[in-house]
């Protein structure tokens, strides 16, 4: 059977780790690019958008793709919502692996925005010192508060983009831990942590960590992502996909369609 997941997260990964090897499925690994060094895959990987709509509808199409699982960030609504469209006006069977957010702990002192411009505001006029941990893309949104010093944590250097003066980069893809995490914060004289609510333990010890030195954390709200039939695994997506093999129309049928 072949499949298309729709990937750049732990998730896609568990799940290529799942289903390589495994003969009763023939997996694509779809990557939108954004990484320079994406982590080596034990399945066959390509990489780049498709175009929209109309493109991921014709590569699946051109590649018998029979399910998709979408397996893509919290954050990635945009991707999502293609996948939905297309599929439906495939007739394709679509999944989607929801990561579950991060619940507010008791102790925690979060700061709920929108998007990343409310973000901005959030910080208030008088200069502080922000950790941004955000995808480069967002980073721009801080070019109008030029008062603050921020450190930022990407994978990759941030490329061409507008950025406020006053920022230092850290470089590293995590998992992270919850000491070094309250060590970084507290070495740096971190006044507010930025972040998106992506749920998960990768990414979790800055939280944690804000918590027990009392830092507010700005966090910015996920968007309302379209889904298909909803997952909370990669373990779950096997057994969805051993329902779609069960039920899939004979190889004969398949053929003179
Ligand atoms: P997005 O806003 O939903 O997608 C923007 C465009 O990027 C899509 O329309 C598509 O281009 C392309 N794209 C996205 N995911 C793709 C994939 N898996 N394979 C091929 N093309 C893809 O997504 P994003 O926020 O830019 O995120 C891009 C990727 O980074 C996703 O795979 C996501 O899982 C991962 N990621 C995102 C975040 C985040 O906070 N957004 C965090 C960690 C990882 P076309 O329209 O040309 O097809």
């Amino acid at each position: 059977m072949r499949i298309l997941i729709l990937g750049g997260t732990t998730e896609a990964s568990e799940l290529a780790q799942l289903l390589a090897g495994d003969s009763r499925f023939e997996a694509t690994l779809s990557l939108a690019g954004r990484t320079v060094s994406p982590k080596p895959q034990p399945l066959r990987t390509r990489i780049g958008g498709f175009g929209g709509i109309a493109g991921l509808e014709a590569w699946l199409r051109d590649h018998a793709v029979e399910a998709v699982i979408d397996a893509t960030h919290p954050y990635a609504d945009q991707m999502a919502r293609h996948a939905v469209a297309a599929c439906e006006g495939l007739a394709l069977p679509l999944a989607s692996i929801r990561r579950a957010a991060w619940p507010r702990q008791e102790r925690d002192r979060w700061i709920d925005v929108a998007t990343p411009q409310a973000a901005v505001s959030a910080l208030g006029q008088d200069p502080a010192r922000v950790f941004l941990s955000l995808g480069r893309l967002e980073l721009a949104a801080f070019v109008a508060a030029p008062q603050h010093h921020y450190v930022a944590r990407t994978i990759d250097p941030p490329g061409d983009i507008a950025l406020p003066p006053d920022i230092r980069f850290v470089f590293d893809r995590g998992p992270f831990d919850e000491t070094k995490e309250e060590a970084f914060l507290t070495r740096e004289h971190i006044a507010f942590v930025v972040s998106k609510n992506s749920g998960g333990a990768a990414t979790y010890p800055k939280i944690a960590a804000a918590r027990r030195l009392n830092i507010p954390v700005v966090m910015i709200a996920r968007p309302d992502k379209p889904h298909g039939v909803p997952l909370d695994s990669a373990r779950a997506a096997v057994t969805w996909l051993e329902g779609q093999l069960a039920h899939r129309p004979s190889s004969t049928s398949r053929r003179s369609v």
